[in-house]
C-alpha cells in the first residue's frame, strides 16, 4: 500500500508539471491571441416561454492556431488571474454592441463581466465609451455579473453598479444558486433579472429537491419583483415546467446554441440572400 501512495504522489507530481507547463504555453498563446484577433463571440439566443426571440447572450470562443475552438471556461480563469481578461472584456462588449446595434429588430444584447472587471480599471467610463461609439441604446444592453463582483468591496460594487443602472443599461445576476449567500445579495440590489443556474434546471426531472428549489428561486424573486430566465433548458418537459412555474424566460439548448450570428440571421431580421 506504502509503494502504491508513493507511487501515486509522483504520478500527481508528474500530472501537475505538466499541467503547470501547459498553463504556460496557454498564457503566451492567449497574448497573442488578443493581439490577432483569435477571440471570436458566438451568440445564445434568449426567449419567452412560449418560445419569442427576445435577444442574444454573447459568449467568447477562443479560435486557436492548433487547438481549434476552445471553450471559455478554459482561458477565462487563466485571463482573469493575469488581468487579461479585462482587454477580453472590453473587446467583448465592444463585438457585442457593434453587432447588435447593426441588427434590423432592436433585440437585446447580454454580456458577461467578470469580477476582475470590477475590481480594476474604469468600467462606467468604458462601458459609456462603447455605448457612444457604437450606437447602441443603453436599453438594449444587458451586463450579467455573478456573485464574485459583490464579494470583497461590497459597497464599492454596489455603487459601481449603480452607477452602470444609472447608464440605462440592465443587470442580471448570473448563475444564482451556486453561491453562498445570494439571498442577502437580492435584497441590496434591485437586479433586473434573476439567471437560476443550469444545475437545477438539468436536474429537474431527475432529482424532486431541483424542482423545489426552483419554486423557491421563482416565487423569492417574483416577491421582489425580478423576473427569471431560466438558464440550460434542453427538454419540452424543462420548459414546459417553468411556464407552469410562472418563469418569464428561458435559454438553453431547446431553443438554440451559442452560434456565430450568421447562424441566427433570419432571427434578427437580415435576409440571407444567395
Ligand atoms: P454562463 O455565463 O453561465 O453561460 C452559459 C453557459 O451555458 C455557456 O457556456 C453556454 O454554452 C452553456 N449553455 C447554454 N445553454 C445550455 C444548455 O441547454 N445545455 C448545456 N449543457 N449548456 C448550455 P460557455 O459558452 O462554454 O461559457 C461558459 C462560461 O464562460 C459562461 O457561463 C461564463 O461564465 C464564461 N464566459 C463566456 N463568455 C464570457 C465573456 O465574454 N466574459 C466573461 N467574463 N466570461 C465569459
Ligand atoms: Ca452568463
Ligand atoms: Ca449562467
Ligand atoms: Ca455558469
Amino acid at each position: 500500500a506504502k509503494r502504491e501512495g508513493r507511487g501515486r504522489v509522483r504520478f500527481f507530481e508528474s500530472e501537475m508539471d505538466r499541467e503547470l507547463r501547459d498553463r504556460r504555453l496557454l498564457l503566451h498563446d492567449l497574448r497573442q491571441a488578443v493581439e490577432q484577433n483569435e477571440l471570436l463571440v458566438y451568440f445564445q439566443p434568449q426567449a419567452r416561454m412560449n418560445g419569442e426571440i427576445i435577444g442574444f447572450e454573447a459568449l467568447v470562443r477562443w479560435n486557436h492556431p492548433t487547438r481549434g475552438i476552445v471553450p471559455p471556461d478554459q482561458f477565462i480563469p487563466l485571463a482573469e488571474e493575469n488581468g487579461l481578461i479585462i482587454q477580453i472584456g472590453e473587446w467583448v462588449l465592444r463585438e457585442a454592441c457593434r453587432e447588435a446595434a447593426s441588427w434590423p429588430r432592436p433585440l437585446q444584447v447580454a454580456v458577461n463581466l467578470s469580477p476582475v472587471q470590477f475590481q480594476a480599471g474604469d468600467l462606467e467610463r468604458s462601458i459609456h465609451q462603447i455605448l457612444l461609439e457604437t450606437g447602441l441604446a443603453p436599453t438594449r444592453l444587458e451586463v450579467e455579473i455573478t456573485e464574485g463582483v459583490l464579494i470583497g468591496d461590497f459597497a464599492r460594487a454596489l455603487n459601481l453598479l449603480r452607477r452602470l443602472k444609472a447608464l440605462g443599461i440592465r443587470i442580471a445576476m448570473d448563475d444564482f444558486g451556486t453561491g453562498y449567500s445570494s439571498l442577502s445579495y437580492l435584497q441590496s440590489f434591485p437586479f433586473d433579472k434573476i439567471k437560476i443556474d443550469r444545475s437545477f434546471i438539468s436536474n429537474l426531472e431527475a432529482t424532486p429537491e431541483s424542482a423545489e428549489i426552483v419554486r423557491a428561486v421563482l416565487s423569492l424573486a417574483h416577491a421582489l419583483h425580478m423576473p427569471v430566465v431560466a438558464e440550460g433548458v434542453e427538454t419540452e418537459a424543462q420548459r414546459a415546467f417553468l411556464e407552469r412555474e410562472a418563469c418569464e424566460e428561458m435559454q438553453g439548448y431547446l431553443i438554440g446554441r451559442p452560434e456565430p450570428i450568421e447562424h441566427y440571421f433570419d432571427l434578427i431580421g437580415i435576409n440571407v440572400e444567395r
